[in-house]
């Protein structure tokens, strides 16, 4: 093997900096930014894009007065008061089909939901509450002025802002647009991440298994986990422990992308070695997290990309992304990113933790009772990623707890 870094006691590389997950995140937060660039989309291709814009309300939404139920369209000073009215139904408004004309007092008509409320109307009586006999209505009871009516801009006046610049637009956003007539939104541009993985041990599912190779598990975990980010993925595929191997496909990477995520590669034993070629290729830091499971981590920049080194072990790897490399992707798309949904709940078994680093146990919590409720998923080595299959929440235990008794209160952070 060539060019490869011993590492002793006695090298003079710099011991990494240790820094808290709160710090890493920060400090990553404040190097990475969006690109100025944005792209005209139609509304259906801009799911998970992010609004470059603000968007106005062209129209007002509803836009006109409209029946709330399928029934009667009357105007109010003609309901009962104490003797039953009969009143004659003078036409029909459908939705899409409006009565043309207008109503006179002490008439009425048919009405639809989502018809337009007729000039003359302000009341709808539900079909239900009316007898209908022949071409009139007998109407008895109690009902109220303006009842069964939605108004016009109620949910939305024209020129509102709707959406901000800087939303990570969802599918309630996506019709909101169109029931707003808008076709077309302007998105900053779409982020591309690559993608690889480091290891010689390493086969794609679908391969055979030699002795003492593993599937790589986790370019499809991390994948995932850009899919539901909604960026574009340029995956390296599995790349071998030789710096030449390495550092073009790190050049290759970065020239294409605006973001490169690699794992493995960055822990003691071979992370000299990896090391090396990220600091002759660009400004790379290497961190100790103090957080289990999950470090080291790198962060830099390689060329004009943002590079994110994640530990190998498949739960760090997962971690890791979760809580640096999401919020710093999504302050990268061109949003702020969401800060976690954090609650508390009570613990139903004991937690083992020693203090020194924040841990993120891979729990599943249910509703029981009426209290939130949360136990381990299973064993929590870092390689065991069942734990992470399971588990619908993190438990976020502090940097000096030194474990937790059954019934405490924890903090959880949902998946
Ligand atoms: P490393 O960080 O390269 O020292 O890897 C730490 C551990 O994670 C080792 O047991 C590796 O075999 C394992 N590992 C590294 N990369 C992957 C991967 N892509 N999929 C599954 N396991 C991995
Ligand atoms: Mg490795």
């Amino acid at each position: 093997m060539e060019n490869q870094a011993t590492s002793s006691c006695c090298d003079a590389q710099p011991a990494p900096q240790v820094l808290t997950p709160d710090q890493a995140r920060e400090r990553i937060l404040t190097l990475v930014s969006a690109p100025d660039a944005y792209q005209q989309v139609p509304l259906k291709a801009a799911l998970q894009r992010v609004l470059y814009t603000d968007i106005c309300a062209p129209i007002q939404v509803p836009s006109y007065d409209n029946s709330a139920m399928d029934g009667y369209a009357l105007h109010s000073q003609d309901l009962p008061v104490d003797n039953p009215v009969c009143l004659p139904v003078v036409g029909t408004a459908w939705a899409g089909k409006p009565f043309t004309g207008s109503l006179a007092r002490g008439q009425c008509i048919r009405i639809m939901t989502g018809a337009k409320i007729p000039t003359g109307a302000d009341t709808v009586i539900m079909q239900e509450q009316v007898e209908r006999d022949g071409d009139s209505i007998r109407l008895s009871g109690t009902h109220s002025a303006g009842q069964n009516l939605r108004y016009a801009g109620e949910d939305i006046a024209q020129g509102e802002t709707v959406l901000h610049a800087g939303h990570w637009l969802q599918p309630a956003d996506l019709g909101l647009l169109a029931s707003l007539g808008v076709a077309e939104v302007r998105v900053f541009r779409h982020l591309r991440v690559a993608l690889l993985s480091t290891g010689d041990e390493l086969r794609s599912p679908g391969e055979a298994l030699s002795e003492g190779a593993i599937y790589d598990s986790n370019r499809y975990s991390l994948y995932a986990l850009l899919q539901q980010l909604g960026v574009e993925i340029l995956d390296l595929g599995i790349i071998h422990d030789q710096p030449l191997a390495i550092r073009q496909a790190l050049q290759i990477a970065a020239a294409q992308a605006d973001a490169v995520i690699s794992s493995g590669g960055v822990s003691v034993g071979d992370a000299d070695f990896v090391q090396q070629i990220l600091s002759e290729l660009g400004q790379i830091a290497f961190w100790k997290v103090a957080m289990k499971p999950g470090h080291p981590l790198a962060f830099g920049t390689l060329g004009g990309a943002k590079f994110f080194g994640l530990p190998g072990n498949p739960v760090s790897a997962m971690v890791t992304f979760a809580q640096f490399v999401r919020p710093a992707l999504q302050r990268m798309m061109g949003c702020q990113p969401p800060a976690p949904v954090r609650l508390q709940a009570v613990c139903s078994e004991a937690l083992r933790k020693r203090p020194g680093r924040v841990e993120f146990q891979r729990g599943i919590v249910a509703h029981e009772q009426g209290v939130l409720s949360v136990r381990l998923a299973g064993a929590q080595g870092s390689h065991l990623l069942t734990s992470m299959s399971k588990a619908n929440c993190f438990i976020v235990l502090p940097q000096q707890s030194e474990g937790v008794a059954v019934g405490e209160r924890v903090e959880i952070e949902l998946f």
